[in-house]
C-alpha cells in the first residue's frame, strides 16, 4: 500500500492563529479599579477552525443500520464480491466487528473499490486498500490539530477561580495555580488583583477536543512588574515550567518523604535518645506515621545503599545529583525490585514506615545530607530543579521571545473597540 503515514501528516505543531480582539470591558474595568466587587473579565479569543485536509477524492459515507452485513452494504454499492472477500478475510483476522451507527467510507471508482476506512476509537482509524483484490489493512492515529489561545484576567478572589471564570478547564486552572503558588518561587506568588496572561494550547481529532489543554506561557502582572513563566521541552528531558531566564520554577524535592501524623523528633546536634537513653545528636528528622505508609524519594536519584544498617534498621540511602543525599530508616519492608545503583524518580515509592532498628515505635528516620553535612530537612530552603541545560538554552530563548511576544500582541488594547468577541463578565 501507499504510505498513508506520509500523507496523513501529524499536524501537531499546525500553524495556529489567534485573533487578536481587544476587550473594551478589561479596559473599563481597569479604568473604575473602585468597582466592587471586582468582576473578573475576560479577553476575547477566537479559535481558527481547525481544518480538515482537502482531499479530491471523493469519500462515500455510509451509516450501518440494524440488520447490515457487509455483504448487504457492498451489493448496495454494486462492488464486486472478490472486494468483499478481501476486506472480510482482513476484518475477521484484525478488527473488532462493526456496529449499528459505525460509519464506513467508501472510496469507489469505476465500479471498483480502491479504499474503505473506519473509526476504531477515537484516536485511530483502520484504512483497507485493495489493489488486484488483495486488501491491506493499516491503522492510522488521526491527525491531531492545535490552537493556540489566549486569556487574561483580573484576579479578584484566588488565581485558579479567575483563570477557571476566564475560560480554562478545571484541570489547567489547578495547574495554573500550582505554577504560580509554589513554594520555591516565592517571586511567583499571585495576589488579589494581580492581573494574569494565560497562553494555552487546545488539541483536537475530527475538530473534537481531545484532552485537557496545555498552559503554554502565563504572565502575571503584580505591581507593574511582569513574572513570565512558559513551559519548554527539550528533546531529551521531559517538559516543566521555566521562568523567563531559563530557570525551572519545579522545586528538585518533595517536601515531605511520608504523610505524617506529627514530628516526633526534629534536629538537633543534643537531644536523650529514647532508645538508647543517652545524650545523642539526633541529625534527622523524625516523621511519625501508621506502620505500613509509603515512603517517597524525595526526589530523581539513585540508590547508594538498600538493606540493614545497625540503630536505623531497614534503610535506603539516595543520591540526588553531586550534592544531596537521603537516608531514610526504620522502615518495616523496602519495595519492590528496588536495588543497589538503580534510579529512582521524585515521589515513587522505595519503602514502608516500621520500626526496624532502634526504634520505640512506627516512624520514619530521615536525614539529609549537603555535600555530604547533614542539615536540618524543616528548616531548609528547597533547591528548585536544574534549568534549561546550556545546549538548549538558545532554542528555550528563541521559544520564550515568541511566546513573550505573542503574549504581548493579545494583551488587551484599550483604544481598539472589541468586533466579534465572546468576551463575557462573569461575577
Ligand atoms: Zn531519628
Amino acid at each position: 500500500m501507499n504510505g498513508s503515514k506520509g500523507i496523513i501528516k501529524k499536524l501537531g505543531m499546525a500553524v495556529c492563529v489567534i485573533a487578536i480582539v481587544a476587550s473594551s470591558t478589561l479596559w473599563l474595568y481597569s479604568h473604575h479599579k473602585s468597582a466592587n466587587p471586582a468582576p473578573i473579565t475576560t479577553a476575547a479569543t477566537t479559535i481558527a477552525p481547525a481544518t480538515t485536509p482537502v482531499t479530491t477524492d471523493n469519500w462515500q459515507s455510509y451509516q450501518i443500520k440494524n440488520g447490515d452485513t457487509l455483504a448487504s452494504i457492498f451489493a448496495q454499492y454494486k462492488l464486486p464480491q472478490t472486494s468483499l472477500l478481501a476486506v472480510e478475510k482482513l476484518r475477521s483476522l484484525h478488527l473488532r466487528n462493526l456496529h449499528p451507527g459505525d460509519t464506513l467510507n467508501f472510496l469507489i471508482k469505476q465500479n471498483n473499490l480502491i479504499s474503505l476506512k473506519y473509526d476504531l476509537d477515537a484516536r485511530r482509524y483502520a484504512l483497507i486498500t485493495l489493489s488486484n483484490d488483495i486488501a491491506h489493512l493499516s491503522i492510522i492515529d488521526k491527525p491531531i490539530t492545535s490552537n493556540l489561545l489566549f486569556k487574561s484576567a483580573v484576579i479578584a478572589y484566588s488565581l485558579q477561580s479567575a483563570a477557571y471564570q476566564a475560560g480554562l478547564t478545571k484541570t489547567m486552572s489547578a495547574e495554573l495555580r500550582e505554577i504560580f503558588q509554589n513554594h520555591a518561587n516565592p517571586a511567583l506568588t499571585a495576589h488579589k488583583n494581580d492581573h494574569i496572561e494565560i497562553l494555552y494550547r487546545e488539541y483536537y481529532i475530527d475538530g473534537k477536543k481531545y484532552k485537557p489543554g496545555d498552559i503554554v506561557a502565563a504572565e502575571l502582572i503584580h505591581d507593574n512588574k511582569k513574572q513570565l513563566v512558559l513551559r519548554y521541552q527539550d528533546p531529551v528531558n521531559s517538559d516543566g515550567y521555566y521562568t523567563a531566564n531559563g530557570r525551572s520554577i519545579d522545586p528538585l524535592f518533595l517536601p515531605y518523604p511520608v504523610q505524617f501524623k506529627r514530628i516526633s523528633s526534629r534536629f538537633t546536634h543534643h537531644r536523650l535518645d529514647p532508645y538508647l537513653h543517652a545524650w545523642r545528636a539526633h541529625l534527622g528528622v523524625d516523621f511519625a506515621a501508621d506502620r505500613g505508609t509509603p515512603i517517597r524519594s524525595i526526589g530523581n536519584g539513585r540508590i547508594d545503599f538498600i538493606g540493614r544498617d545497625g540503630g536505623y534498621g531497614n534503610a535506603v540511602k539516595v543520591h540526588y545529583g553531586r550534592y544531596y543525599e537521603a537516608l531514610y530508616g526504620h522502615m518495616s519492608r523496602f519495595a519492590k525490585a528496588l536495588h543497589n545503583n538503580e534510579y529512582v524518580k521524585k515521589g515513587e515509592i522505595i519503602g514502608y514506615v516500621g520500626s526496624t532498628g532502634w526504634a520505640t515505635g512506627p516512624h520514619l528516620h530521615f536525614s539529609f545530607f549537603v555535600d555530604g553535612v547533614p542539615e536540618d530537612w524543616l528548616s531548609l530552603p528547597l533547591p528548585r530543579a536544574d534549568g534549561i541545560s546550556n545546549h538548549y538554552l538558545s532554542a528555550f530563548e528563541a521559544t520564550e521571545r515568541e511566546l513573550a511576544r505573542t503574549l504581548q500582541q493579545d494583551e488587551p488594547k484599550p483604544t481598539k473597540v472589541a468586533q466579534n468577541t465572546n468576551t463575557k463578565n462573569v461575577k
